[in-house]
């Protein structure tokens, strides 16, 4: 992926955290997300009293995306304060399925801003047969 792209990925996801609603977990997530069209979508993780209706940072970006009319997801960036990296959880890697391709790339960002890239295709490598209906 393009440097200057890449970079402005991270800085949306680390910017996009800095937003995170989590008063329940303190766990501030923040992501982006290129679509083929080159443009960015962000997002953070919005928690609610009722704990199973938090949505994560990932999804928050990629729904955006979709209601812009966005169907094709290049790279997803996610952004916390942990100093490891973290991944998304299964239900974003169902969702980043929806749009992805055998070359979505995944930025994880720790909190201090480095970042390493992983294939969406190592971490989610049996995608359900029904997303064989939209290739
Ligand atoms: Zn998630």
């Amino acid at each position: 992926m393009d440097k200057h792209l890449r970079s402005e990925m991270i800085r949306q996801a680390m910017d996009a955290k800095e937003t995170s609603y989590s008063p329940y977990s303190k766990f501030r997530v923040g992501a982006s997300v290129l679509t083929s069209d080159g443009t960015i979508y962000s997002g953070c993780n919005v928690e609610n009293a009722s704990y199973g209706l938090a949505i994560c940072a990932e999804r928050n970006a990629i729904f955006q995306a979709a209601f812009a009319g966005k169907r094709k997801i290049v790279a997803v960036a996610v952004s916390s304060d942990e100093r490891g990296f973290l991944t998304p959880c299964g239900a974003c890697r169902q969702v980043i399925s929806e749009f992805a391709d055998d070359k979505t790339e995944i930025i994880l960002v720790n909190t201090a801003g480095k970042s390493k890239s992983v294939s969406f295709q190592s971490i989610f490598p049996t995608p359900p047969a029904l997303n064989k209906l939209k290739k």
